[in-house]
């Protein structure tokens, strides 16, 4: 175990320790899927831009059979099964109805190369990567969670904690990569439970700097530590992936339905955010400088999946993640889940942020989920000095999909958002799916005062 990521106990809350204990048990002998876990000593060693350093720092803990570690060649790209858009549409959004129980578990997957480590078909490894922006004493090598399945598939990868004191992200994580048989994968599932290890130790959104990282993809190798790191991760790991899901929560004392943001102009990535089954999806073409948007302009089709406030885990909103992520792995044909989530129509939305114009004390008058029209009372900011109240009105009908705390604010802030169901389709011509009213809208939190990822 890595006895390093162990924060200190008078700093981390029960919620970060628990992420911490959870991580930890990846690959133990505790766990039913943990067979044969190898011992988990070797240390990760400093990296070097070198590919035979390369292949020394990644270290698996493989759970049923050697992983070989090689210099990363060609083969890392051969990792890559799809090197097309085309293949990638053709392969990845194929129907689930071709994904039979005859078409599982044939042995014809080749080993999956990442951080010059090769993971065996059908088994589960933990690797480890290292941005190198550190020093040696310092040195904080990230858990990346892989699932290889015995059968050729896409390369779905879940990143969460870009932001470090997003936590629901860690548990979805955790769940699905633990829910996973790799005999019965087709294609691979790469989880980086915790981007931003450096922000989770110190329960922080952000660097150590101050920088936001997910303002700094896809990085620059000789730029701001910031960008150095964002380049490590998108070239060693995002480049692996066919399809990403990149996890968040509300930011800075905000809270977001369970919603996806995706710019649906883009086939793929409407496709991908259509899978997610009963989850609302806001049509944004993401911040500049963001993973999604990086991704997407590498050609990855990926949406954010923001669930909640930042700073606490949350059971349900975890839930929805994860129901949410097996819909489209589902959809992927990667792997059949007998639990089916029904009413499958999602919801498009355009979103508005209606902001306090007075300070003092916030109070919300409404619940997230609810539909608002235009005129109704969203909230009150009352002085506490001149005891003046000001009454917070929505000017749009919609539905709260993200909506601040109780808290103490200033003028301008961004208190509730509210989407908008189109009455035309969203950019890119499509039509707004007829959505159920029964779940929860995904919703993703703004990050300060823009409508952008948070
Ligand atoms: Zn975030």
């Amino acid at each position: 175990m890595l006895a390093h990521r162990a924060p200190q106990p008078d700093r981390a809350s029960k919620a970060v320790f628990a992420v911490l204990l959870t991580l930890c048990a990846f690959g133990s002998p505790s766990d039913a899927k943990a067979q044969n876990a190898a011992p988990d000593t070797t240390p990760v060693q400093q990296p070097a831009p070198t590919q035979e350093a390369t292949a020394a720092r990644a270290r698996s803990v493989n759970l049923d059979a050697p992983v070989d570690t090689h210099t990363a060649t060609a083969a890392t790209a051969g990792g890559l099964p799809y090197s097309s858009a085309q293949d990638l549409q053709d392969s990845a959004l194929r129907d689930i109805g071709s994904v039979g129980p005859a078409a599982q578990g044939q042995a014809s997957n080749l080993p999956f190369s990442m951080l010059g480590a090769e993971v065996l078909p059908g088994t589960a490894s933990r690797l480890a990567w290292q941005p190198g922006e550190s020093f040696a004493g310092i040195a904080v090598p990230t858990p990346v969670l892989v699932v290889h399945g015995n059968s050729s598939g896409p390369v779905l990868c879940l990143t969460a904690a870009v932001h470090g004191d997003e936590l629901n992200g860690i548990e979805m994580v955790r769940r699905v990569l633990y829910d996973l048989d790799p005999a019965q994968l087709k294609g691979t599932v790469v989880g980086v439970p915790i981007v931003n290890l450096l922000g989770f130790k110190r329960s922080s959104r952000y660097l150590p700097d101050r920088r936001d990282l997910n303002r700094h993809f896809p990085g620059n190798p000789n730029g701001s530590s910031a960008s150095r790191i964002a380049y490590s991760f998108f070239n060693e790991i995002v480049k692996h992936c066919t399809v990403l899901v990149d996890l968040h929560t509300g930011s800075f004392y905000r809270t977001n339905l369970p919603q996806l943001r995706a710019d649906i102009a883009n086939p793929q990535v409407s496709a991908v955010a259509a899978s997610f089954a009963s989850t609302a999806i806001i049509q944004s073409g993401g911040a500049s400088g963001s993973l999604r948007r990086a991704a997407v302009d590498a050609g990855i089709p990926t949406v954010t999946l923001e669930a909640g406030e930042p700073m606490r885990l949350q059971a349900s909103e975890v839930e929805h993640g994860v129901r949410g992520i097996f819909a489209l792995i589902d959809q992927l044909g990667m792997y059949r889940k007998l639990r089916v989530w029904g009413n499958p129509a999602p919801v498009h939305y355009v979103s508005r942020w209606v902001r306090a114009d007075g300070g003092g004390i916030l109070f919300g008058k409404v619940n997230l989920g609810q539909r608002v029209r235009s005129g109704d009372l969203l909230g009150t900011v009352t002085d506490p000095i001149t005891n003046v109240r000001a009454d917070i009105i929505s000017p749009y009908d919609g539905r709260v999909i993200g909506m601040a705390v109780d808290q103490v604010v200033l003028p301008g802030f961004a208190a509730f958002h509210i989407g908008i169901q189109p009455k035309k389709g969203p950019e890119g011509g499509q039509t707004p799916a007829s959505g159920s009213d029964g779940m929860d809208t995904d919703d993703e939190p703004a990050a300060k005062d823009s409508l952008e990822d948070s």
